[in-house]
């Protein structure tokens, strides 16, 4: 949806509402006292169950309910963060939505932070380094597995995780794991792209480990792994300053999910629905 069309079929409470309800109830209207499928639609813009005759807003139970921030602000609030995620700071919002407070502001963004984040994320695809290194954290020897995804020449999303070293079969589970199946994007490829290097760059498996899968990776012996290294620059940094001694994996994941967060892209739509599944203290 684009930024014109949303100021003009959703500007009004009504209009809002009846968008959220086709959202919420997708696959058609649930109560959520009783499961039951059928509603009234009454005056006041609430939904009664046919059954038990519970009534409800289509925003009972969200993030929207008693908000004091009209659902038309929200609904741009969120395109707004779509588009421009991370750019988006409390006092743009405050300016944006004509909102009293920069309270408020911040209190909308955190939603949508959380909105993003519970957003299952892609595994990785276009060129990807798997490569294993030794990390000396705080007196322990730990060796980690990373997979760093290269799109064109920019940096793309990572995995980093604890490992054994050279276990073939946690390399192999993690590739699997984390990584698409690589000839499914070789394939998916235009003539003129295929010229480029697009798959799994490692050197730590064989002809063995792999069978016929093994042509498919790319094994230049030469190869830099230069973005692995930058990656692995800035984790050693980030572990150090946050990550207790005992908390490692912990540390690996947080580190994972706050560098992605960056390369997932949501669009109105799925960050709106997002928002009404996030749970709300009641
Ligand atoms: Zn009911």
């Amino acid at each position: 949806m684009d930024l014109a069309t949303l100021k003009n079929t959703l500007s009004t409470d009504i209009q809002c509402r009846e968008y959220l309800a086709t959202l919420r109830w997708k696959n058609g209207f649930v109560c959520p006292k009783c499961q039951h499928n059928e509603a009234w639609k009454t005056k006041e813009m609430k939904y009664k169950c046919k059954k038990c005759g519970h009534k409800l807003s289509v925003t009972s139970g969200t993030v929207f309910q008693n908000s004091h921030v009209p659902l038309n602000k929200w609904f741009l609030a969120i395109w707004l963060f779509a588009e421009y995620g991370k750019k988006v700071t409390a006092d743009m919002l405050q300016n944006e939505l004509e909102l009293g407070s920069n309270r408020t502001a911040l209190s909308i963004i955190k939603k949508l932070k959380k909105a993003k984040l519970t957003t299952k994320i892609k595994k990785l695809g276009h060129t990807v380094e798997i490569t294993q290194h030794p990390f000396d954290f705080r007196g322990q020897k730990i060796y980690v597995l990373v997979a760093t995804e290269i799109i064109g020449n920019a940096l793309g999303q990572i995995r980093i995780q604890k490992s054994e070293y050279r276990n073939k079969t946690q390399i192999i589970d993690f590739i699997k794991n984390n990584v698409l199946p690589y000839d499914l994007f070789i394939n998916d490829l235009k003539p003129e792209q295929k010229k480029k290097q697009v798959g799994i760059v490692t050197q730590l498996l064989t002809q063995e480990d792999m069978g016929s899968d093994y042509n498919k990776l790319i094994k230049s012996p030469s190869y830099q792994y230069r973005f692995t290294k930058k990656v692995l620059y800035n984790f050693k940094d980030w572990m150090y300053m946050k990550c207790p001694k005992d908390k490692f994996e912990q540390g690996c994941k947080i580190y994972c999910v706050i560098h992605n967060s960056k390369y997932i892209s949501m669009t109105f739509e799925e960050l709106l629905e997002k928002l009404l599944l996030q749970k709300v203290r009641k």
